[in-house]
């Protein structure tokens, strides 16, 4: 097997037995294989192992992949968008994780497209992350519930970088009692919680994440 090959394997076996711990079916776990920095034969390489989910954190390094790749993988932006690129990012991509502003989710609303909008919420209140505050996540909704195109399918977080995954598991627990609050909030029934990244991804399974974000446990450490 090839490293790549190796690398999906354990990654799978991980999230499994994630599952298993938590009473989960493996099937409600979607693996996001992040390829940022990440070369394009590799990524071909994981897509004709069976991956179909990629994530990309650029729009202008996304288009060469997702043109390259052809159809048949579902592409996910999980970087910060700016309004100016949601055009573009329109295009390339299904999934949007980054929704974290009325400019930006109003933009894709007029391009018309019928993209899957998870809003990412900042739970640690670091000022270095992008994402809503819990207050402005509630104005997202709002106005999310008067549009006709896109459709908001969920929550999306980054907890503060700790060596320690267990560090990351109250932020975990918490994107999860915020989508069953606002669910209930809004008559909503939003069901994507997106969390978990390499370092971490086994204790966002446990709870309850529906996609994982994982790059470096796949392609290795990125140049
Ligand atoms: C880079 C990135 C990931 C993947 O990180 P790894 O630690 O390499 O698994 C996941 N989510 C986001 C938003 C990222 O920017």
């Amino acid at each position: 097997m090839s490293n790549i090959a190796e690398s999906i394997a354990a990654t799978r076996d991980r999230i499994l037995r994630a599952c298993l711990r938590a009473g989960r079916r493996p099937e409600e776990v979607r693996l996001i294989a992040v390829t940022k920095k990440v070369a394009v034969e590799k990524v071909a390489e994981a897509s004709a192992l069976g991956l179909v989910d990629f994530g990309e954190n650029y729009v202008q390094e996304a288009k060469g992949k997702v043109e390259a790749l052809g159809p048949g993988p579902t592409w996910h932006m999980i970087g910060h968008l700016q309004t100016n690129k949601a055009k573009h990012a329109a295009r390339l991509f299904s999934y949007i994780h980054s929704i974290d502003r009325i400019a930006l989710l109003s933009e894709l609303e007029r391009l018309g497209k019928p993209l899957d909008l998870l809003f990412e919420v900042n739970l640690s209140g670091e000022a270095t992350k992008h994402g809503a505050t819990e207050e402005s996540l509630r104005g997202l909704l709002k106005e999310a519930a008067t549009l006709r195109h896109v459709r908001p399918i969920g929550l999306m977080t980054m907890p503060p970088f700790d060596e320690d995954p267990e560090k990351s598991r109250p932020y975990f627990a918490a994107l999860r009692e915020l989508l069953s609050r606002v669910n209930k909030e809004f008559g909503m029934k939003m069901t994507e919680l997106s969390m978990g990244m390499s370092a971490d991804f086994e204790v966002a399974v446990e709870e309850g994440a529906t996609m994982v974000r994982v790059g470096t446990a796949i392609f290795g450490e990125r140049l």
